[in-house]
């Protein structure tokens, strides 16, 4: 098995995201956030050395050991499932989180940013695709979500976020895709109040050049930075 280079991994995103970006023609940013479920602090701490400013984790437990050594050097993010009984525990420590899903996720967090003062920063979880397996809003329910949760004033809507399906069939990645755009272009045009489209987080090791063809500006990438995990 070849060592895996930290260093020369990320080089090759950075590559890739910026070719990817130079096809659009857009002169945006994109957003890495780079993966660190299973890793350990001190491959972290060298992502963060080399410039890394942004991590996600999908679990709490693992967030709740990583931050307090890490500190602020870095920005947190959950994308992973959150359970509403562990939301007190990063309320006030993630900068954003990917993956609100259910109106009993969204009151939590609405009523916990408010004892702690802060507002939390969430991007809608759409399960484009529908597949069983995985969570998120399906498309024709995400609009009555929003109006539904639209009056909690300690959240904020900054974006939507997909997992594609695990697949190489590329038109059907680009049509997932293309379709979260869609939905983000179609919620910026209602104009709501509590509402800024600014992120679209889709795309990952396997489809993150896809996914900002398709108007991703906002990518997480684990295994092509760390190498496959155990
Ligand atoms: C694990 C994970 C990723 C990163 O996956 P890779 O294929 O390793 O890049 C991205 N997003 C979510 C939600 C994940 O759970």
């Amino acid at each position: 098995m070849s060592k895996i280079s930290i260093a020369e991994n990320l080089e090759l995103v950075k590559n890739n995201i910026e070719k990817a970006l130079i096809k659009t023609g857009r002169k945006d940013k994109i957003e890495l956030i780079a993966v660190t479920k299973t890793i350990d602090v001190d491959r972290i701490k060298e992502a963060i050395s080399l410039g890394v400013t942004n991590i996600g984790e999908n679990k709490v437990q693992e967030l709740e050991i990583k931050i307090p050594i890490l500190e602020n050097s870095v920005n947190y993010h959950m994308i992973g499932y959150l359970q509403t009984n562990k939301v007190k525990y990063i309320i006030d420590k993630v900068k954003l989180i990917h993956s609100l899903d259910r109106i009993s996720l969204a009151k939590e967090l609405d009523k916990r940013a408010n004892q702690k003062d802060c507002i939390s920063q969430v991007l809608l979880q759409v399960n484009v695709a529908e597949e069983e397996t995985k969570s998120g809003l399906k498309v024709n329910e995400l609009l009555p979500f929003i109006e539904e949760i639209l009056e909690l004033e300690h959240i904020k809507i900054r974006g939507l976020m997909t997992i594609a399906p695990n697949t190489t069939d590329e038109s059907l990645l680009r049509s997932v895709f293309r379709t979260l755009y869609k939905l983000k272009e179609d919620i910026s045009g209602r104009h709501y109040k509590n509402i800024s489209m600014d992120y679209l987080s889709m795309g990952m090791t396997n489809d993150y050049t896809i996914a900002i063809e398709e108007g991703s500006n906002m990518v997480r990438v684990g295994t092509g930075i760390f190498g496959k995990r155990k």
